[in-house]
């Protein structure tokens, strides 16, 4: 099931990076760094009560600048319209309201997006006294809160949960959902265009189904896909493409969509910044990855070239090392067909499920060729495997004691899985359970 997007809206200065950062510092678990990734503060993976979220900042104004910013926020509000499942609407408990704050309301009512209104700075209990003045925004009961000190958070979240869908209806169950990612100019239209194209029987209109018009589906030798976003990639640049900010954000809600995600680079530039925070949001998600060097017809090459620089783009992205590499050019088709296929093969991977004997004989195998750890004379021992779930895969482990499996040794385990298995593409998520 993919994780509902949570998007904190809002005019500068209303607190809503506080409240980021209060939502993730404190109650919310923010899953464990994986080195390399880059992190921004824009978004964070978070958990309340079972439920999983990813929440995102999507402010980032310049504060110093008044109603004159009012197309910036209308901009935000559409991003976060767009791609958020529920929006928390933060507006300024002490200042009250203003006229920004009723047009954007109006927008998200309008829009028929589920939206909580959380009314900051509302420190003291006595300033509870001016709640009602935020009903006019007709979005409901406002959630009084003081993000710096921590009030009404727990409530705040109870509600934000309760508003998740409840079922997550998956029109796509079969077909294999993909999206492309990658920066601004890395060549994800053209691809889209490239593939949509050529002589594939491209499906539309399919009655009887709820199916968004900003994805686009076809049929490969015998296997249908849908490609997240792609109105999105055909008619982009409409709004704000310059705002990384904004490119984040639908960037992670088509991660969110999508089985198989395939990062584009361009060869011309190399692997930015920009890059490894995609890729790090896509290794976040834990779903199926394919790196694809566009471009690939502009570079002048010799007989190392690819070699090269394929060793290039994995220092950069240390944390993919599961991701296979494909060298295309969207521009002449050259290898997209290949790219296909690759994506069909990751997808099939992401579905494996190990069985329990064969994965406890490769454990047992592998401690016998390499032992766990030992720590002030107590060894680590690894007593059972199990995959609990497929895509992703993930393999709980049962041992003696936690602390004595460090990242090594487990990248030493996940290592021996994938000799045996075919997991090419597909991120193996090991956890530890204390026996
Ligand atoms: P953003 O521009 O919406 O991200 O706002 P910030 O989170 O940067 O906060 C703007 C200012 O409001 C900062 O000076 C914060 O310390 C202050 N602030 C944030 N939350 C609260 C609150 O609950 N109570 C009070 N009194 N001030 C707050
Ligand atoms: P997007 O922003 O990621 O959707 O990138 P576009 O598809 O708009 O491409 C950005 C620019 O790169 C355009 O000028 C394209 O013509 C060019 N481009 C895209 N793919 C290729 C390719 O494979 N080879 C070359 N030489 N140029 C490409």
């Amino acid at each position: 099931m993919n994780r509902p997007v949570v998007c904190i809206l809002g005019r500068p200065n209303v607190g809503k990076s506080t409240l980021f950062n209060v939502l993730t510092r404190s109650k919310i678990s923010i899953t464990e760094d994986t080195p390399g990734v880059t992190r921004d503060r824009i978004y964070a993976k978070a958990t309340w009560l079972d439920h999983e979220f990813a929440l995102i900042d999507t402010g980032g104004l310049d504060p110093s600048s008044d109603e004159a910013f009012m197309p910036e926020i209308m901009a935000q509000a559409e991003v976060a319209v767009e791609n958020a499942q529920i929006i928390l609407f933060v507006v300024d408990g002490k200042e009250g309201l203003t006229t920004v704050d009723r047009e954007v309301a109006a927008y998200i009512r309008k829009s028929g997006k589920e939206a909580l209104l959380v009314v900051n700075k509302m420190d003291a209990k006595e300033s509870e006294d001016h709640r009602y003045d935020f009903y006019e925004l007709g979005l409901g009961e406002p959630y009084t809160i003081s993000a710096e000190q921590s009030r009404g958070i727990g409530d705040l979240l109870d509600a934000t949960v309760a508003s998740f869908p409840k079922v997550e209806e998956d029109d796509f169950r079969d077909e294999i959902k993909v999206a492309f990612i990658g920066k601004p100019n890395a060549g994800k239209s053209s691809l889209v265009n490239r593939i949509l194209g050529e002589e594939r029987s491209i499906v539309t209109n399919i009655p009887g189904t709820t199916r968004d018009s900003i994805h686009s589906f076809f049929e490969y030798e015998d296997t249908d896909y849908v490609l997240i976003d792609t109105a999105g990639l055909r008619k982009r640049k409409k709004i704000n493409e310059k705002v990384e900010r904004y490119s984040v954000v639908r960037t992670l809600r088509s991660i969110e969509l999508a089985d198989v995600c395939v990062l584009l680079i361009d060869a011309t530039e190399g692997v930015s910044e920009q890059d490894s925070k995609i890729a790090g949001y896509a290794h976040d998600n834990n779903k199926a990855m394919i790196i694809a060097v566009n471009k690939w017809d502009a570079i002048e090459k010799e007989t190392r070239t690819m070699k090269q620089f394929e060793e290039a783009i994995r220092m950069e992205l240390p944390f993919l090392n599961y991701a296979p590499m494909i060298f295309i050019s969207a521009l002449t088709g050259s290898r997209v067909e290949k790219l296909l296929n690759m994506i069909h093969v990751v997808n099939n991977n992401y579905s494996l499920r190990i069985q329990t004997g064969v994965l406890n004989d490769i454990m047992n195998r592998a401690v016998l060729m390499n032992q766990p750890p030992s720590d002030k004379g107590k060894r680590g021992k690894l007593y059972y495997a199990s995959q609990v779930s497929a895509r992703p895969p993930k393999i709980v482990l049962s041992v003696n004691d936690k602390e004595l499996f460090h990242f090594t040794y487990l990248r030493y385990l996940e290592n021996q899985i994938r000799a045996a298995y075919r997991f090419d593409g597909v991120p193996i998520i090991l956890e530890l359970r204390n026996r």
